[in-house]
């Protein structure tokens, strides 16, 4: 089944059961206090937290989405893209836990002939919190879930809030189990790698009144007047099952953006954990990303969201390089991922000009100071050679700051002259500029010039006090803003 139909059958289900569907909104987030759209309840606080009423009692919606705490992941998991579409199901008052879970098992169980996708519902596992008797009635009695499959977690795994005092919840997530080739036995509880029990659905049951305190450990105080469903699913994640792949990087969405690249580098991808098909994959990945970015009006700069951008096309060109590529690789690898992209967004076709423009143009500009960083690089390396030591942290740190040097860049074109590099020393010069920033950022926002009164306090205090977005689920990582 190709990635459009997976989308369609998600929208006419909810759209048969009484949602609004809903347009995705831009990749630029609409909520002021989070970088990028990292979930599809975005759009949707204002109705989830009820400051706002909603306008429908109930919406669907595919949302574009990235989330940059997921970068190290890409190409070395199955399932983790910079770049993903995030299908949800929301009801704001209106049906509440019993609801949600029996959409989720007839969308996910039922026929293909009828509009379902068909999955096998003896592989499916349900994590639901400990407490939560009301969803192992629900799983278990009525849906009829083998007992087995469903597991009970504590608050910490599977709660979610919004990081302060008011609404919040358990979830219940919905795991496929790809079988014995992917880990041992156990359930997703055990399995903490994620590759076995692949996490498809998370239903988040907002119906909690939570008071203070401090990440997990808060009072509940009762329940909401209005309960609230938010759910997510993994687009890419369940398209990769129905066309029976082994991961999100290879499905029809994703996998033409790698076969142009095996073509330019005559290398070939053989689905592996192998370092050189991680290149592959993150390739794919971060192409993907950066032309749905540019797409939605970021453009590549050194601060906020074009810094990530930059970061995401720089990556892509390296990981090229590194499949030993060294011409410009864009003009290819681009309307590669444009082609397969462009029917669920045809504004990609639209404003399809601007964006390689921009996209051509920032890869020339950091193939020029790769040129010229690979030239400090060689020096550097010849120097250390010589003396008989590594290539110094502050050399590495320079490479990375001034000619935009990702260290394992550095690490590998060292290592092909057989020289190591002082990563300890160039991890601590990269903190010191990271507290910088920060620093710098809290001057912006505060309207204070005199950074060291901040550096100062900070001491004093121990930590920097940063503000992260814990919007979408607490069960993972929050999205970091960048
Ligand atoms: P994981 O534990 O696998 O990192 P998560 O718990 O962080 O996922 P949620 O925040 O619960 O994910 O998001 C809802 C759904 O969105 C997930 O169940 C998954 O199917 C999908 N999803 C989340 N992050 C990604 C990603 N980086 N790439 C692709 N799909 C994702
Ligand atoms: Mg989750
Ligand atoms: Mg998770
Ligand atoms: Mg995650």
């Amino acid at each position: 089944m190709r990635t459009a139909e997976v989308r369609q059958r998600w929208l006419d289900f909810f759209a048969k059961n009484d949602h609004e569907v809903r347009p995705s909104v831009p990749l630029i987030s609409p909520d002021p206090s989070i970088l990028f759209t990292i979930a599809g309840m975005v759009p949707f606080i204002p109705y989830i937290v009820g400051t706002e009423p909603a306008p429908w009692p109930r919406a669907t919606s595919v949302q574009k989405c990235i989330r940059t705490n997921d970068i190290d992941e890409v190409g070395k998991t199955t399932r983790h893209g910079t770049f993903f579409q995030m299908c949800g199901n929301f009801s704001f008052g209106d049906y509440f836990k019993e609801g949600a879970s029996h959409y989720a098992w007839d969308l996910l169980t039922g026929s293909l002939n009828d509009g379902g996708y068909g999955l096998d519902g003896d592989k499916l596992w349900v994590t639901i919190w400990e407490q939560d008797d009301e969803a192992l009635e629900i799983w278990t009695k009525q849906i009829g879930l083998d007992p087995t499959h469903v597991q009970r977690l504590p608050r910490e795994q599977i709660f979610w809030d919004t990081g302060q005092p008011g609404p919040a919840g358990p979830c219940a997530e919905i795991h496929y189990d790809r079988g014995p080739a992917y880990g041992p036995e156990g359930g997703p509880e055990a399995d903490t790698k994620g590759d076995r029990y692949l996490e498809l659905w998370n239903l988040v049951f907002d119906e909690f009144l939570r008071g203070e305190g401090k990440g997990k450990d808060y009072p509940l105080l009762g329940k909401l007047d209005q309960t609230a469903i938010d759910t997510g699913l993994g687009l890419e994640r369940l398209a990769f099952l129905l066309q029976g792949k082994d991961n999100m990087y290879e499905i029809d969405e994703v996998f033409p953006v790698i076969e142009v690249a095996q073509k330019l580098s005559g290398r070939k991808y053989t689905s592996s954990p192998d370092p050189m098909d991680v290149h592959f994959r993150v390739v794919a990945d971060h192409v993907r990303s950066s032309l749905m970015l540019i797409g939605d009006g970021v453009r590549p700069s050194n601060e906020g969201r074009g810094y990530v951008l930059r970061r995401l096309m720089r990556r892509a060109v390296r990981s090229m390089r590194l499949l030993g590529v060294q011409d410009a690789v864009m003009p290819q690898l681009l309307p590669a991922s444009m082609d397969v992209m462009k029917d669920s967004y045809p504004e990609l076709k639209d404003n399809w000009e601007t964006i390689a423009d921009v996209a051509y143009a920032e890869e020339d500009a950091f193939r020029r100071t790769l040129d010229s960083g690979t030239v400090i690089l060689d020096t550097a390396v010849a120097k250390a050679k010589q003396a008989g030591k590594d290539l110094s942290g502050e050399d590495a740190f320079q490479l990375h700051d001034t000619y935009g040097f990702p260290l394992s860049l550095t690490l590998e074109m060292a290592a092909e002259a057989g020289v190591k590099v002082d990563e300890k020393r160039f991890t601590e010069l990269m903190n010191e500029q990271k507290q910088r920033a920060r620093a710098d950022a809290v001057a912006k926002k505060t309207g204070h010039v005199d950074v060291h009164v901040y550096h100062d306090l900070a001491e004093k205090l121990g930590k920097a006090k940063t503000v992260d977005f814990l919007g979408y689920t607490e069960t993972s990582a929050p999205a970091k803003v960048v």
